[in-house]
């Protein structure tokens, strides 16, 4: 392995630490505490799983944390009554309705149902607007932990030739609009692109939000490029023996760490950061709120 490992692990400690010193500061100073609603609707186990460590990670930096379990029958009227409720509790500063929702609940409806400006996801239409012409607006979190690996590896991002792979709202698209942000040469490149691996080999940074295994190898890497995996895939690994499995990215880390500058491995990359930058979300979220400085290097 030739390129430089980003740790997103330990990039993730130290955005956990500075939110930690801007929830201590605002207690102090202001007698404020940043709260996070998360809202579950459903058991679906993995969700169950994210929600447990986002309210865990929201208490260890010193906010209150609100976790509103809902059956899996429940009815739209009744998710958007506690939405409406959230909306207007002085105490929370930050909403989460964890994603996927049950089949008979319309997403959409429901993440713009949310405030815009306790919208901690960066979900919202109108977050999305802002972001799309430039403005401030709250940013969905893996983009922004993306982000903020980048900033930090490259300084300024200014004209470098960027590919984000994958047009997804989520990932891909909300990605695209923050490098164009930082004044990247931006490209978008999805399953109908043509050439996608000359597409990829321009590109001094590589943002792979695919979802498919291992996908993009070394000989699509410019050598030295950055390359920034999203990905998080389960795969089969007998050599682990039999029925394990292993976690990979989109980009298959040994030939493409022989290539590039720089690379997230997974796991301990990208994932790490998005909780962390949910927590960085909800302390900007409570800032602009109560009129206070936001804290440095934890927004876009
Ligand atoms: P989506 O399935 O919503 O989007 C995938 C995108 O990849 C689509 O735009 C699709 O193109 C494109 N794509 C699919 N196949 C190909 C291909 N063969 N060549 C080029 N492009 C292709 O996924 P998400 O954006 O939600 O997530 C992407 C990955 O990131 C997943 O592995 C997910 O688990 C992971 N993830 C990780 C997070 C983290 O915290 N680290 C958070 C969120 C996601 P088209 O639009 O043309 O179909």
């Amino acid at each position: 392995m030739s390129a430089q490992l980003i740790d997103g692990k330990a990039f993730a400690a130290t955005v956990r630490e500075k939110v930690a010193a801007h929830v201590a500061r605002l207690k102090e100073e202001n007698g404020i505490t940043p709260g996070l609603a998360v809202v579950l609707v459903g058991e679906d186990p993995a969700s169950q799983v994210y929600v447990r460590s986002k309210g865990k990670q929201t208490v260890e930096a010193g906010m209150n944390s609100y976790e509103h379990k809902l059956e899996a029958d429940t009815s739209e009227a009744d998710l958007l009554a506690l939405i409406d409720k959230l909306n207007s509790d002085p105490a929370v500063h930050g909403i989460l309705v964890q994603l996927p929702l049950p089949g008979h609940l319309n997403e959409d409806l429901v993440i713009n149902s949310i405030a815009p400006e306790k919208d901690v996801d960066g979900f919202h239409i109108s977050n999305v607007g802002l972001l799309g012409t430039g403005q401030k607006s709250m940013v969905p979190c893996t983009p922004l932990g993306c982000l903020m690996m980048l900033r930090d590896h490259h300084g300024s991002l200014s004209g470098l030739n960027a590919v984000v792979v994958g047009r997804s709202n989520i990932v891909g698209k909300p990605m695209a609009n923050l490098l164009l942000k930082d004044s990247c040469t931006v490209t978008i490149a999805h399953s109908r692109t043509k050439d996608i691996e000359e597409v990829c080999k321009q590109a001094d940074i590589v943002v792979a939000a695919v979802g498919r295994p291992e996908m993009i190898t070394g000989d699509w890497i410019k050598p030295g490029a950055t390359v920034i995996d999203v990905g998080i895939n389960r795969i089969d690994a007998p050599e682990k023996g039999e029925g394990k499995t292993r976690l990979v990215g989109d980009c298959h880390f040994d030939s493409c760490a022989q290539v590039a500058g720089a690379i997230t491995p997974v796991p301990g990359g990208v994932g790490p950061m998005t909780i962390a930058c949910l927590l960085a979300n909800t302390v900007t979220a409570c800032c602009r709120m109560n009129g206070l400085t936001e804290p440095d290097g934890l927004t876009a």
